[in-house]
């Protein structure tokens, strides 16, 4: 996967944890042969664009395209080749399987970044919207802290039209991946306030990064900040089983430990479900954390105290 950055991504990219997630760094290895698909996505890619792999739910890829890569993409294998935009004709196959499978319920635009590709995210929309099946939709971006000046183009603000009338009658969620604090900068924060006057939902997905968020304080920070701004922490990742990306892996038990320590302090509702996507397997699974000793029977509180697990 190239390098490729936005000259607002450039401009900010004096914080490590920025230049970081952005840069081709000497401990990355070449792999451009060797990128897989630990997920088996591909597997469950039963038409173009869309993976079916929970009953329930859909994940359709509009295309490999985003405005910035990072360089720990779940999706390295894919992300910036051009055969990934669906065409009118992998459109239509993908709204004729979602009539014909009415299980699913819940349709996740993802990518690439359904953002950065506006025009085509809306032409989308506007069929997705006719299949009453339906009931919840999501779009996955990372767009407002990459080119947050996106956001005022009229292609963005007409897709946002569109999802301001899906929202009338279901439930819209816009899924945003985060994971510093040094992101949210005044024009991201902006963006974000922008969005939250639009009736959808917002969500953040958070990757555990080793030498970028793999300490308590700066997720402590992201997430009070989130909690603040009005976006609800979903989803923190271990690093996906990806060759080419693992030296951004995090040990599993230093993760714990930092989950551990976040659910003791923050709001329950600035508090993110700790997750590992099952490498080769089915779902993504919550870690337990470091609360319930079942081998001594204790539980720990949040002040630190044992008590017998009764
Ligand atoms: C993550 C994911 C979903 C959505 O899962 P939730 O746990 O409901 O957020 C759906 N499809 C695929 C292929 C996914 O990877
Ligand atoms: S924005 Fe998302 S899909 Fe695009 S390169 Fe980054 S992690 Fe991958």
């Amino acid at each position: 996967m190239r390098e490729k950055t936005t000259p607002y991504l450039r401009s900010i990219a004096v914080s490590a944890s920025i230049a970081d997630q952005y840069y081709i760094s000497e401990s990355e290895p070449f792999a451009d042969d060797t990128y897989n698909d630990p997920l088996h996505e591909d597997d469950h890619e039963v038409v173009k664009g869309l993976v079916h792999k929970y009953s329930n739910r859909a994940l359709i890829k509009v295309s490999y395209q985003c405005a910035a890569h990072c360089r720990f993409c779940t999706r390295i294998r894919q992300i910036g080749n051009a055969e990934g935009t669906l065409t009118d004709d992998n459109i239509n196959n993908i709204i004729t399987y979602l009539y014909q499978h009415p299980e699913i319920d819940d349709v996740i635009l993802s990518g690439g970044d359904p953002f950065y590709t506006a025009k085509l995210t809306y032409q989308l929309l506007q069929q997705l919207k006719e299949i009453n099946s339906i009931k919840v939709f999501r779009i996955g971006t990372r767009l407002p802290l990459q080119l947050p000046e996106a956001f005022q183009s009229d292609a963005v603000q007409l897709l946002l039209s569109l999802i301001d009338e899906i929202a009338k009658r279901r439930p819209f969620y816009i899924l945003l991946h985060i994971n510093h604090p040094d992101e949210l900068t005044e024009q991201a924060l902006a963006t974000i306030a922008m969005l939250r006057s639009h009736k959808v939902t917002l969500l953040s997905q958070t990757v555990f990064l080793k030498g970028i968020n793999d300490n308590y304080k700066t997720l402590h920070q992201l997430y009070t900040q989130l909690h603040y701004t009005g976006v609800i922490p979903y989803y923190l990742y271990h690093c996906d089983a990806v060759k080419g990306i693992q030296h951004f892996a995090v040990d599993i038990e230093k993760e714990k430990e930092i989950a551990t320590q976040l659910t003791a302090t923050l709001s329950g509702i600035a508090c993110p479900t700790y997750i590992i996507d099952v490498e080769d397997g089915h779902g993504k699974i919550p870690v337990p954390l470091n609360f319930i000793n079942e081998n001594n029977g204790t539980i720990t509180d949040f002040k630190n105290t044992k008590h017998e697990l009764k």
